[in-house]
């Protein structure tokens, strides 16, 4: 099933405790797009400044990503990020953000991106992610991401989003101080008992939680799964680590149509997000997912897997 996703679409300049890069390609729906487009065709939507390159868009362009929806706009700034790193990479602090033309953007989706089967709600204005949803009423998967800058600035808009998703997909922190529980696994129950009084009946039923490099945790009304992060021992740039788990996640999940959203269906699209979002945090940006294979992520899911298993214990315990 193809993917549309809007999200930010950026230059960020990030530094990190082994060096830094200026104004380098990034935003949600780019780290987003490169991990999906592994599994399924993907379209963006979103805007960007004049600013913004034909080397930009060509290395979304080579790896079938379908560009029509990006809109250029006159006199535009691109949507501009800038973030520091702690010494050992857990930490991280935003120095600035400029929405540049997303402020005042009126999503007009063409034809194609509205036909698309699934949705991804990438990190932006709550408000943009709802105007765009309202475009894709039939998609038979939603699925959101979002950050402390919009749950401190438009908690409401971000909620009235969420109860229209499917699967929604967070820091853990972050559904923390959503949902103002201490716990985790009663913060996700929190967001899965909303929705019920939306237009759908039902608000999501799926939801992950991204532990950097703990891994991810996914919890459903009836079942809990966790992962480790496929462990490294050089990190470079955790920049985008979460939006390519999300386009690892719901590609996986895209490219399974015939399958019903289960457990099993979920927990190997843990998996598989795990090991793209492990690609993309050694090195800069985008650099090491651009020139990602097949082979590679089906290697490394088979040692993920290799790492993650165990036997039943058959020992008879005293007391
Ligand atoms: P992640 O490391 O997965 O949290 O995502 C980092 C990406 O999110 C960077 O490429 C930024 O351009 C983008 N980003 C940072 N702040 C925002 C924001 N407030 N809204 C949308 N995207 C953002």
């Amino acid at each position: 099933m193809p993917i549309t996703v809007v999200g930010s679409i950026a230059f960020d300049t990030v530094r990190t405790p082994f060096g830094s890069r200026e104004r380098m390609l990034g935003g949600a729906a780019v780290h987003f797009a490169l991990a999906a487009s592994f599994c399924e065709d993907v379209r963006v939507v979103g805007p960007v400044g004049e600013d913004f390159g034909e080397t930009e868009l060509e290395v979304l362009r080579r790896r079938g990503v379908d560009v029509s929806d990006i809109e250029r706009v006159p006199d535009g700034k691109t949507f501009f990020w800038e973030g520091e790193y702690g010494w050992d990479l857990n930490s991280r602090e935003t120095i600035d953000t400029q929405l540049g033309v997303f402020e005042g953007f009126q999503p007009k989706l063409s034809e194609r991106s509205r036909s698309s089967e699934v949705l991804f709600l990438a990190n932006i204005q709550p408000d943009l992610q709802l105007e765009v949803a309202r475009q894709l009423p039939d998609a038979r998967f939603v699925a959101l991401d979002s950050m402390n800058l919009w749950i401190d600035i438009a908690r409401d808009s971000l909620v009235r989003a969420i109860e229209g998703v499917d699967c929604v997909i967070l820091n853990d922190a972050e559904l923390r101080q959503l949902t103002r529980k201490p716990n985790l696994v009663s913060a996700a129950r929190e967001i899965l008992s909303w929705g019920g009084s939306s237009e759908r009946g039902h608000g999501p039923s799926v939801i992950v939680a991204k532990q950097g490099e703990y891994g991810a945790a996914l919890v459903t009304r009836d079942s809990f799964f966790a992962l480790p992060a496929y462990p490294l021992e050089t990190v470079i740039d955790p920049t985008g680590a979460g939006d390519t788990f999300a386009g690892g996640f719901v590609g996986y999940i895209a490219a399974h149509p015939q399958e019903e959203l289960g457990e099993d269906l979920l927990r190997r699209a843990m998996a598989h997000a795990t090991v793209l979002a492990s690609f993309n945090v050694e090195e800069f940006g985008t650099e090491r997912v651009e020139r990602l294979t097949g082979r590679e992520i089906v290697a490394r899911t088979g040692e993920l897997h290799a790492m993650t298993q165990f036997s039943g214990a058959d020992l008879q315990l005293r007391g």
